[in-house]
Formats: C-alpha cells, sequence, structure tokens
C-alpha cells in the first residue's frame, strides 16, 4: 500500500512539482547509469561534446513519458494491480519482459528496415564502439516511440505494482550492459542451454558493428526465430 499511498499522495500536488519530481527521478536513474559506467570502465565512459544535447534530450523525453504515464493512471487508463502477491508479481514481471522486448525487437526491426525511420535510428549508431551514454544517445522521437509502446501495454493489462517496478529496474540495468565495452557475462552464457537465450554485452555490441542482425534485447530468441542472429 506504501506506492499507492505514494501516488495519491503524488496526485494532490501541483503539475509543475509533479515534473520537477519526474525530472529528479529521471535525473538519479541517469546519473546512476553513469555511476556504474565509471565504477565499470572509468577510461571509456566520457561523455562527447556532441552527445551532450542528446544525453539531455533523452532524459527530457523519459521525463515526459513519466509524467504522460502517471496523468493516465491519474485517469484510470493504465490500472495498477496492487495487491501483494508474490505470485501475480513474478508472472506479470515475465509477462513484462517477454511482450516488451518481443515489441521493442520488432519497433528496432523496423528502426533498420523502413526508409523513414533509418535516419532517426541512425544517430544511436554513431556508437560503433559503445559506452553506458549511447543508452541515452537516441533521437527523441525514438526515445518516445520507446516510451509509446511501454505505456500502451501497460494500459491493456493491469499489471502487478512490483512487476512494474522490477521491470523498469531491468529494462535500466539491461541497456546498461548492453552498451559496456566490457562484457560481464561468463564464456559459457553462450553455450548453455539455459542461458544462451538471454541477452548479452556482446550480443548488442555486435548489432552496433553489425547493424543487420541483432535486433533483440533482452532474449536472443527473437533473432534466432527471424534469422537474424549473428
Ligand atoms: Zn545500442
Ligand atoms: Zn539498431
Amino acid at each position: 500500500m506504501i506506492v499507492e499511498n505514494l501516488l495519491q499522495q503524488l496526485s494532490q500536488i501541483g503539475f509543475w512539482t509533479q515534473l520537477l519530481i519526474f525530472t529528479l527521478e529521471n535525473g538519479i536513474l541517469l546519473l546512476m547509469a553513469i555511476l556504474i559506467g565509471k565504477v565499470i570502465e572509468p577510461q571509456n565512459t566520457v561523455l562527447s561534446i556532441k552527445d551532450r544535447k542528446w544525453v539531455i534530450s533523452s532524459l527530457i523525453c523519459n521525463t515526459l513519458i513519466t509524467a504522460l504515464g502517471f496523468k493516465m493512471y491519474q485517469l484510470q487508463i493504465i490500472r495498477i494491480d496492487f495487491s501483494p502477491s508474490l505470485t501475480s508479481a513474478v508472472i506479470d514481471t515475465l509477462v513484462l519482459i517477454i511482450l516488451m522486448d518481443f515489441f521493442m525487437f520488432c519497433f528496432h526491426y523496423l528502426a533498420h528496415t523502413l526508409k523513414w525511420f533509418y535516419p532517426i535510428h541512425k544517430l544511436h549508431h554513431t556508437h560503433i564502439k559503445t559506452n553506458v551514454y549511447s543508452l541515452f544517445v537516441l533521437h527523441p522521437a525514438e526515445t518516445l516511440g520507446f516510451g509509446f509502446i511501454w505505456l500502451i501495454l501497460i494500459s491493456i493489462f493491469p499489471f502487478n505494482y512490483i512487476s512494474l517496478i522490477v521491470y523498469l529496474f531491468l529494462n535500466l540495468m539491461y541497456g546498461i550492459f548492453g552498451h559496456l565495452e566490457k562484457d560481464l557475462f561468463p564464456a559459457f552464457w553462450h553455450k548453455s542451454l539455459i542461458t544462451k537465450w538471454i541477452s548479452t554485452t556482446k550480443f548488442h555490441a555486435d548489432h552496433h558493428k553489425n547493424e543487420a542482425h541483432n535486433f533483440g534485447f533482452y532474449f536472443t530468441i527473437w533473432d534466432k526465430i527471424f534469422k537474424t542472429s549473428i
């Protein structure tokens, strides 16, 4: 009930204060990502001057998506299951991860195949050698696109609140690990029957080196099914 009460209290404050809180929240997540990059690979975690504006625009877009999501929650377009059920939290987290990965795979595949979309996505591919900042070097249209996929999906089903928090945390972590230069995944990962279906740093790094392959984010399965895997 703590989360439900927090959202209730947030509803009672003015829009601009809400926006300030959402900016701080997204700013803290951005700083956390940079900190992880600085700890794991300090020499590679350098923000170039030309990328500064994209990192800031991604922060603004993520804040706008948070504000829009909160408005949709207030209007009951997004409904949240606040029951403290561990079973529904686990099932909903798995459903969110699988569905989001599939929709993002499709979105990413279209970004590479549609003539009007590729010039937008091309910005992310200015980073052939990636670092943690690459995650935020995205055109605003693309950041908003990913955000809309998220908001549409959580409008369709009332997901458990724990699953929403866990998914957002895992999504950020995977975004960070996918763009580090250093591969944190052990060598057996790519061969083991269970783990080989889960994406690694190398999997997304290979996409930055060869754009015709590896469109998935959390799993390698979609690329295997659609024969786009390296
Ligand atoms: Zn990338
Ligand atoms: Zn791409």
